[in-house]
């Protein structure tokens, strides 16, 4: 195990890309200098000098965000990176470990379909090899898929838009045996019965755990992206990251939602109770051919016609997700749990079409 951790980390430097490796971070005012304790008084950064709230610029580390997370999470601050959104702090390690048009990341449709967007936008290949039947990753191609130039392995856990939870087995294999990152997008853990991955950030320096505030959290709206990594892989995303890109009122209202977890505690449970009642009505409805499993605050199902079933939800004023052009999920729809309320008026409009 030792020598396996010592192996991996003299690789993760190798990961970086040479230009990032070498370049400098910009400074900004408010990163040189700022005095959380003292008073001091401030032109350094050309701001207008009349308090609002939001005439300063925001504190370039969120510094309050990080020290709530770090005691919620049990992770220490410098493991800890925010953006806006996930879609700010994945775009970032493609930025930071993957070099336009020479390397490659793996992703395993049907899955969230940023990371092959991401990949595209940054001239980066993406090797895409299907989860098995039961939609586990098949770990053996996924290996021998890998090259000298594989930078990551995106694994989204409980997967979207699946819905169940990757076998402790798959990970551990993949995180021992491949030399570059294996990025866990935990977006729904806590709707999961399976534990976060977060523990083990320490024993596998090449795992990167991505996490948001936008399902569980239910603030969608803020747009706030956490990832959680050895400190080696951390700060070479700070140094890359644009200064100011978690806003301060995004700072604000993450501090006071953060705060109050119990709200949110409970709204989490709800979710889960209506989940199991939508589970229950779902089954006595005769053209649903499946119920997939679900460690998320969505389901899957298979229906006879999803293109069919989808337009008469909309014509109901329903919306859901149509994920039949997913490979893997021909005549899928995915769920997403509503208030009681809307999924009772969700099954009442299922069972009369
Ligand atoms: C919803 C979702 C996210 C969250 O993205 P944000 O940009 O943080 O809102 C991340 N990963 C997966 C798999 C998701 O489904």
């Amino acid at each position: 195990m030792e020598k396996y951790i010592k192996d991996t980390k003299m690789n993760l430097e190798n990961l970086i890309r040479t230009n990032i490796k070498n370049m400098q971070a910009y400074s900004s005012a408010r990163d040189e200098f700022q005095d959380d304790e003292e008073k001091m008084i401030y032109l350094d950064a050309n701001e207008n000098p009349n308090e609002n709230g939001v005439n300063r610029y925001p504190d370039t580390q969120q510094k309050v965000v990080k020290k709530i997370l770090s005691d919620i999470k049990k992770v220490s601050k410098n493991q800890i990176l925010l953006g806006n959104g996930s879609d700010e702090v994945l775009d970032l390690l493609f930025r930071a470990y993957c070099e336009p048009n020479v390397d490659n990341v793996i992703t395993l449709p049907p899955t969230y379909g940023m990371y092959g967007v991401l990949a595209n936008l940054n001239a980066v290949e993406n090797k895409e090899v299907l989860l098995n039947d039961d939609f586990e990753p098949n770990v053996e191609q996924i290996l021998s898929e890998v090259n000298a130039n594989t930078k990551i392995i995106f694994l989204c856990s409980p997967n979207n838009p699946t819905g169940n939870s990757f076998s402790d087995e798959s990970i551990v294999t993949l995180l021992k045996n491949f030399k570059g990152l294996v990025v866990l997008d935990e977006a729904y853990i806590d709707f999961s019965s399976k534990e976060s991955w977060l523990s083990e950030i320490n024993d596998y320096p090449n795992l990167v755990i991505s996490q948001t505030l936008s399902k569980a959290y239910a603030m969608a709206g803020i747009r706030l992206g956490i990832l959680y990594a050895s400190v080696e892989i951390i700060s070479v995303l700070n140094k890359i990251k644009p200064p100011y890109n978690v806003n301060i009122l995004t700072q604000k209202k993450a501090v006071e939602k953060l705060e109050n977890t119990k709200k949110l505690i409970k709204q989490v449970t709800d979710i889960q109770n209506e989940k199991e009642f939508l589970f229950k009505h779902l089954l006595q409805i005769d053209f649903i051919e499946k119920i997939y499993e679900s460690d998320a605050n969505f389901i899957l199902i298979k229906v006879d016609n999803a293109n069919k079933r989808y337009q008469q939800l909309l014509e109901n004023g329903i919306v859901v997700r149509n994920r039949s052009s997913q490979p893997l999920c021909e005549n899928c729809l995915r769920i997403t749990i509503g208030t009681s309320s809307e999924n009772l008026k969700l099954i009442n409009t299922l069972k009369v079409l």
